[in-house]
Parts: C-alpha cells; sequence; structure tokens
C-alpha cells in the first residue's frame, strides 16, 4: 500500500514526471515518455536512436480547481528500416493517453466532447469554462466534429423520414435503427437520389418503413429491391381522417342547404319575432291535429268543435294557407303579395318607394303596412343569411361526425342529424373512413380488398386509389411490427439538439449529436 501521492500518478499512463513547477497560478508538469523506443508511423518498427529533444504543451484535467498545463520533453527518432521512406519521426504516444499533434490530452478532449454532444457549441464552452477546461466554442466544434461522427452496427430494419431543417424551406433526411430504436444518420437533403445512394450501401437491409409521399418508396425500390417497405401506420391514419375531411369539402352545398332548411336558431330572432316564431310553431302544432282530424275524416262542423277555431280557419287549414312563419297581416296587402316579392327579387327594397309603386295600381292601404312587410322581409333574409353562416367549417363537421353523439352538446347533435339526413353519400364515407382504420388498427389483412372495392365506389374514392397504388407497403403496414412511429420520437430529438446548436447545426455536427449522443 502506498501512503505518499507521486506526480507520476496525476499523469497520464505512460509518461514520468520529472518536475512540478508553478506559474500563472496553476502547476506545470513536466513529464517524459516511460518508454526508451518508439515506432516509427511509416514502418511500424521500434527506434531507440535519438535525434533531437524538442516540447510539446498541452493542457489537461484541472486539479484542485486549477488549470494544469503538460509539458512534454519529446524526442525525434532516427528510422534506421532499410525500405523505410522516413529518417525521422516525432516521438508517437499511445492515442489513448495523446494523438499525434494534440494540444489537450485525451482524457481532457473526451470531456470536453460529451460536453460538446450534449450541450452544443455556446452552452457546452461556457459551461467548460466553468469547469476549468480551457475550451473555446469553435474548439468545442471542432472537437464534435472529428470526433464525433459515429459508427454504426449495419441495420436490418429501418425507418426513414424527412424532418425541416427550417419549416417549409429546407429539409433533411433521417434514417433510424428500428431495431436499436437509434438514428443512425442525417442526410442533408430530402432527395430520392441521396436516399438511394446511402441505402444502396446498406444491402443488408430487410424492411423499410416510410411515410406515402413516394420519394423514398422510390429510393428503397431502387437501392433495396428485395427488401420490404412498409407504409407508415400514422401517416395511413392521417391519411384517411384527411379523405374524410376533403369528402366534407365536397359535400358542403349539400350540408349548407341540409343546415339553412333545417333549423331557424330563435336565439338570432328579435323578442316580438320570437313571440311570433312561438307562435309559429304553435300554429303548425294546431295544424297538424286539425289536418289529422281531417284525414280521418272528421266533419268540418266537428273539427271547430272539438277545436274552437272559426269555421273560415279551419277551411283556410285544410287548404294549406296558413303555414308562414311571420304572420302576414291580413291585410288590404295580401292581394299585391306575388307583385311585392317580384319586386323584392329585383332589387327594389325601399318601403316607400314600392308604396307609392303600389298605390298607382290601386292599392289603398298606407305607408306603414308596406314598411312593416318591408321590415320583415329584411330581417328573415337576415335569419336565412345568419343560419348559413353558421354551418360549422367542413374541419369542425369533420370531427363532429368523427366524435362519438355521446360527446356532442344538444345543438352539435342537432346540426350532425340534419347533416346525415341531408348527405347521406357523407354519412356513407364516414363508415369507409372508420372501417379503414379498423383494419389498421386490428390488423385485419383479409378485410383490405373488400374494403378496396368499397371504398372505390365513395366519396373518398381517391384515397382508395391512392391505397391500390400503394398496396404492398400498406399490407405491410397492417400485419408488420414495425411502423415509422418511433422515427417521429426521433425527429422530434434532434429538433431539440437543433435548436440548441443555435443556427450553427450543420449537418455534420448535428449528426455528430444526435447519433454521437447514444455513444457517449
Ligand atoms: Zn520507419
Amino acid at each position: 500500500m502506498r501512503h505518499v501521492l507521486e506526480a507520476s500518478s496525476l499523469v497520464p499512463s505512460g509518461f514520468v514526471v520529472e518536475g512540478v513547477s508553478n506559474d500563472f497560478g496553476g502547476p506545470v508538469l513536466s513529464v517524459r515518455a516511460a518508454s526508451k523506443t518508439s515506432r516509427c508511423p511509416g514502418c511500424g518498427g521500434a527506434s531507440a536512436r535519438i535525434h533531437s529533444r524538442y516540447q510539446r504543451r498541452l493542457t489537461d484535467l484541472p486539479i484542485a480547481n486549477k488549470p494544469v498545463r503538460i509539458v512534454v520533453l519529446a524526442r525525434r527518432f532516427h528510422c534506421d528500416a532499410v525500405l523505410c521512406g522516413r529518417r525521422i519521426f516525432a516521438e508517437r504516444f499511445d492515442e489513448k493517453v495523446l494523438a499525434p499533434w494534440a494540444r489537450r490530452t485525451t482524457r481532457l478532449d473526451q470531456i470536453v466532447l460529451c460536453l460538446g454532444l450534449a450541450l452544443g457549441g455556446r452552452p457546452a464552452a461556457s459551461f467548460a469554462r466553468r469547469l476549468l477546461l480551457p475550451v473555446s466554442n469553435d474548439t468545442l466544434l471542432r472537437v464534435v466534429r472529428r470526433r464525433g461522427s459515429a459508427r454504426f452496427v449495419p441495420p436490418t430494419v429501418i425507418g426513414i423520414d424527412d424532418w425541416a431543417w427550417r419549416r417549409n424551406q429546407r429539409y433533411g433526411t433521417i434514417i433510424c435503427d428500428l431495431e436499436r430504436r437509434k438514428t443512425i444518420a442525417l442526410l442533408p437533403d430530402r432527395e430520392p437520389a441521396t436516399a438511394e445512394a446511402w441505402l444502396s450501401r446498406q444491402q443488408q437491409i430487410s424492411s423499410v418503413a416510410r411515410d406515402r409521399g413516394g420519394g423514398y418508396a422510390l429510393a428503397a425500390a431502387k437501392a433495396l429491391p428485395d427488401a420490404t417497405q412498409v407504409a407508415d401506420r400514422w401517416h395511413l391514419m392521417e391519411n384517411a381522417s384527411r379523405a374524410f375531411l376533403d369528402a366534407v369539402r365536397k359535400s358542403m352545398r349539400q350540408i349548407r342547404s341540409a343546415i339553412g332548411a333545417a333549423t331557424i336558431n330563435p336565439e338570432l330572432l328579435t323578442a316580438a319575432e320570437r313571440l311570433q316564431y312561438d307562435g309559429y310553431l304553435r300554429r303548425e302544432e294546431e295544424n297538424a291535429a286539425i289536418l289529422r282530424l281531417s284525414e280521418e275524416h272528421v266533419p268540418i262542423k266537428e273539427i271547430v268543435r272539438r277545436t274552437g277555431h272559426s269555421r273560415g280557419l279551419v277551411r283556410k287549414i285544410l287548404r294549406g294557407q296558413r303555414s308562414d312563419i311571420f304572420r302576414v297581416r291580413e291585410s288590404s296587402l295580401e292581394l299585391y303579395l306575388p307583385w311585392l316579392d317580384t319586386q323584392w327579387m329585383a332589387g327594389q327594397r325601399n318601403g316607400s318607394e314600392l308604396w307609392r309603386r303600389l298605390k298607382s295600381q290601386g292599392f289603398r292601404g298606407c305607408l306603414r303596412v308596406v314598411s312593416e312587410w318591408a321590415g320583415r322581409r329584411r330581417r328573415a333574409e337576415k335569419v336565412d343569411a345568419e343560419a348559413l353562416a353558421r354551418a360549422p367549417s367542413a374541419r369542425t363537421i369533420a370531427r363532429l361526425m368523427t366524435i362519438g353523439r355521446d360527446h356532442l352538446s344538444k345543438s352539435e347533435t342537432v346540426t350532425i342529424a340534419a347533416i346525415e339526413r341531408g348527405a347521406p353519400l357523407l354519412v356513407e364515407a364516414h363508415e369507409i373512413v372508420a372501417a379503414f382504420q379498423a383494419i389498421i388498427r386490428k390488423k385485419s389483412l383479409a378485410d383490405l380488398d373488400p374494403w378496396l372495392e368499397r371504398a372505390r365506389r365513395s366519396l373518398v374514392a381517391s384515397f382508395a386509389n391512392g391505397v391500390i397504388k400503394d398496396r404492398a407497403a400498406v399490407a405491410a403496414a397492417i400485419t408488420s411490427q414495425w411502423s415509422n412511429g418511433q422515427t417521429e420520437g426521433q425527429i422530434t430529438k434532434l429538433k431539440l439538439v437543433k435548436r440548441q446548436m443555435y443556427g450553427r447545426g450543420k449537418i455534420d455536427l448535428l449528426q455528430a449529436r444526435v447519433i454521437g449522443f447514444q455513444l457517449a
């Protein structure tokens, strides 16, 4: 057991301490190699014939809160091997300890590398300063670049996808080993040719999970013709939902008329109109009751007796003359209503002007009657317009139709019910999309072909045709255990790293950090 701390135990192995001094607040250790010989880098032969000596100044790990410098008394050797081109070579050390030309010991470099990989350039540099590791931002990045590029185990199942360098501007490609759950490569663009070049060097790959955007499918087919392609399940589900949304968009005309015809929103009416509207609903009930009696061949006299309405009113109802929502005053105006309506539709909407023209036709009522009529007409149109404007967006309708009835509010239920009555093809499209998603979820490949048959003749036919074109990969998506889902997760990680790099994210750096992460 040693009781004395020897200076040599502080320096990297293979070195002997010659002397210790203090300078600018930190220790300076003078060392030399323990070995008497060194191997020539040209021929590999050992030589002990010293030519000259020189000094190498290194930085090492700090000790006791002080930076440590090491001065290596290095030697130059003659190489005496007859066939070696070198006559003189500089002393080489174990690379695990000190690399040729290095200004830092390998153990310091390792820590610098780990910091750079974990934190990126600038944050790592400032953290390194606190740890008394004297490295600049640039040095850090250089170390990461030089040493971070990782080797990977040749993959057999990969996921490939694109990711945004800058949103909507520049894209790269990420490749993950799905079995080992690791990112193994970043490619600088998303060109099929780039992906193809990478893939063709990895002939052992047997499965490629990719999205449905054609480019990677093509690259994989060319580079790895025997590999199974797996369409990404997440994208398939997403595409199916989008197809339904498109179907809703195509049906918006029917939807609007279904909603507009089915509802007058009482909240949009004025108080007076609401009274009228309530009265209208009540009248509708009375009308229905009277019509029912009539259908049962109850005589008019008996109907009058049972309902308490006048004989004239009962007659009117039976003739279908009482069904307007906003009661028209049974007035002098009635005779002129067809003419007024024509004028109104032609754009003549000024009450006084209408009244003047009516008068010239022999109308004897006062101006108020006509202007009240015009006011009612205007409000009714406004209500219609608002009912149309209230038709929810296609996206909302798609969502409401997709979530269960139990989760809808009462008014949403009414709206959806009206839409479903008015647009039966849309109901079918919804069933078809749900069936597709069930096939993916339940992995029921046998249902795929019957589904395609049905879907091709529906509102989501173009989605179905897309599936037919990519049928093998979709079938693989249903049966295969592999999916690009985890690639999405790796992209999230990648984006995080990219943000930490403050725009210095050149591809090699990013690659070193994302992939080097897993080595460190
Ligand atoms: Zn040699």
